[in-house]
């Protein structure tokens, strides 16, 4: 049986909950102990997948096609918990699953209530989650969304509540994530609210074991923390400050130094080695001393929302980690070039450019332009899903002469649909996880980027998308747009494009799937990496293709 850590935020939301629990997973992992890894939600979607991530921020994918909170993007980052179906659960799949279990007759001659049914429900999924492959799990962390207090938490907190009466106050561990403001006009970190915070977390009858205080730019006091014990009553050793650390990937080694993990695992009576993290601190060390820099325009339409293409961002860090360069990400709302200036004019200083994923009809005119732009100047590019179906569209256009090649997503009457729906796909309506998801085999083709890149003929990505590129158009694309189709699945009979580049361009490299999701900053990810790399040579005005100039000068000499 695992033992149970269960984190809770509170005085306002994103303090910073995920990173806490994720950093809290690798330090435990670095000391030998096998960790499972959950979020709960408490919003009423069953899935964020039928979000707009302008509310949300991105949509996290794992292998097995679930469609989850981008937290889980960090757990996938910082440990190697596996992620599934199973580590992200919502009070719209509690619901649902109670309802259906209702209209069974599981419950039959009962009153169906939020207590105890929907809290049995919670803790069953909270049980579920080390079982199967994870049944050895040493430690579930299990994330519970929202700031105590609100309403729609209240039966998860409720539940958590229970756990520990359930399974022993001996294996729970209940972290509390705050924030505490620093009042310039005092010069002083204020302790009241999180005060407060505890009080509530109490009135549902949870004493937290562990706060950590979200302190901003301040380093939280002696005075303060013996002030937080004693009103809390917390022992002193269990306040953790939390101040604004970066890089990222350094917040690990600042709750090491304050014993974090020494703590949590004295409080679940569990006896690990030392362990080492000498690995994490190589790569905070390495992402502290980059010495190059390239500059990267990624387009897109959710630009507004800092966390809507999290996973591209971070997989930008990674490829900079391994190219030894810090790659500075500008993102651009590609609506902007449907009127206003051109990308030629916007983008020109820019080492490289990316298309990025998304849905719906808004900006697409404007991101046609800039594979055009990044086409014609031979500008280092890669497009990931989206970003693939609009690359195909301007080939389609501009070189086979479709003038009007486009997507049925984007417009259902196209006379040529070079991205279009298979015809199994037609008849489904609904929204909800109804997409290609998940991983997918892809096989490589020899001698492409993109095989260079991998250095393996086989890889497995993960998708997120409904509309596939077109067969019928394929003969015509290599033929006479200079594609070369780079990677395939094949999906019954259907032999459906994974990955495309252009023969005549320096670098271009476009995916059906996104690989953002599998990049981490121990195993960066290939595809942004050789982009970097591409960006890179770009930006030192050399040539941008390794293959090409050795060619060269293997002819010279
Ligand atoms: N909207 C496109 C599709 O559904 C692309 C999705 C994406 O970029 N993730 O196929």
């Amino acid at each position: 049986m695992p033992k149970y850590v269960f984190v809770t935020g509170g005085v306002v939301s994103s303090v910073g909950k995920g990173v806490l629990s994720a950093s809290l997973g690798l330090l435990l992992e670095a000391r030998g102990l096998k960790v499972a890894m959950m979020k709960l939600d408490p919003y009423l979607n069953v899935d964020p997948g039928t979000m707009n991530p302008y509310e949300h921020g991105e949509v996290f994918v794992t292998d097995d096609g679930a469609e989850t909170d981008l937290d889980l993007g960090h757990y996938q980052r910082f440990t190697r918990a596996k992620l599934s179906q199973k580590s992200n659960v919502t009070t719209g799949r509690i619901y649902n699953s109670v309802i259906q279990k209702e209209r069974r007759g599981e419950y039959l001659g009962k009153t169906v209530q939020v207590v105890p049914h929907i809290t049995d429900e919670i803790k069953s999924y909270i049980r579920n989650l080390t079982t199967g492959s994870d049944s050895d799990a040493d430690v579930a962390i299990v994330e519970i969304g929202g700031t105590v207090g609100d309403i729609e938490s209240l039966p998860f907190m409720e539940a958590i509540r229970q756990f520990k009466f359930d399974i022993g106050a001996a294996d729970c561990c209940y972290v509390h994530v705050t924030w505490v403001p620093y009042i310039e006009a005092a010069g002083e970190l204020k302790t009241k609210p999180t005060q407060h915070s505890v009080r509530a977390l109490r009135d549902i009858g949870i004493q937290p074991n562990v706060l950590v205080l979200r302190t901003g730019p301040q380093i939280l006091g002696s005075d303060e923390r013996d002030k937080v014990a004693m009103f809390c009553d917390v022992s002193k050793e269990a306040i953790i400050s939390a101040e604004d650390i970066s890089p990222l990937y350094a917040i690990p080694l600042n709750f090491k130094q304050q014993n974090l993990d020494a703590t949590v695992l004295n409080i679940l009576g569990i006896t690990a080695a030392h362990g080492n993290l000498g690995y994490w601190e190589d790569i905070v060390a390495r992402l502290e001393n980059l010495e190059g820099q390239v500059r990267i325009a990624a387009v897109g339409k959710y630009t507004g929302h800092e966390d809507a293409y999290k996973s591209i961002n971070e997989a930008f860090v990674h490829a900079g980690i391994a190219n030894n360069c810090k790659v500075i990400v500008d993102w651009f709302d590609s609506e902007q070039f449907e009127e206003g200036p051109l990308p030629d004019e916007v983008l020109s200083s820019y080492d490289g450019i990316l298309i990025g994923p998304g849905f719906g009809t808004r900006g697409i005119e404007g991101k046609i332009k800039t594979v055009r732009y990044a086409r014609k100047a031979k500008k280092p590019f890669m497009g990931i899903c989206l970003g693939m179906q609009i690359a195909v569209i301007e080939l389609a256009r501009d070189l086979l002469g479709l003038e009007h090649a486009g997507s049925t997503e984007i417009d259902p009457d196209t006379p040529d649909a070079v991205i279009s729906l298979l015809s199994e796909q037609r008849g489904v309506t609904d929204k909800g996880g109804t997409m290609r998801l998940g991983e997918y085999r892809c096989d490589l083709k020899p001698g492409t980027r993109a095989h260079e890149a991998y250095g393996t003929e086989v890889i497995h990505e993960r998708h997120r998308h409904r509309y596939e590129f077109n067969n019928a158009y394929r003969e015509a694309l290599e033929e006479k747009a200079g594609l070369i189709v780079s990677g395939t699945h094949m999906l019954g009979e259907h032999e459906l494009v994974e990955i495309i580049e252009l023969r005549d361009h320096p670098w271009f490299c476009a995916s059906q799937f996104h690989p953002e999701f599998k990049s981490t900053p121990l195993e960066p990810q290939p595809v942004f990496r050789a982009f970097v790399k591409a960006a890179l040579a770009h930006g030192a005005g050399g040539s941008n293709d390794s293959r090409e100039s050795e060619t060269r000068a293997a002819q010279v000499s």
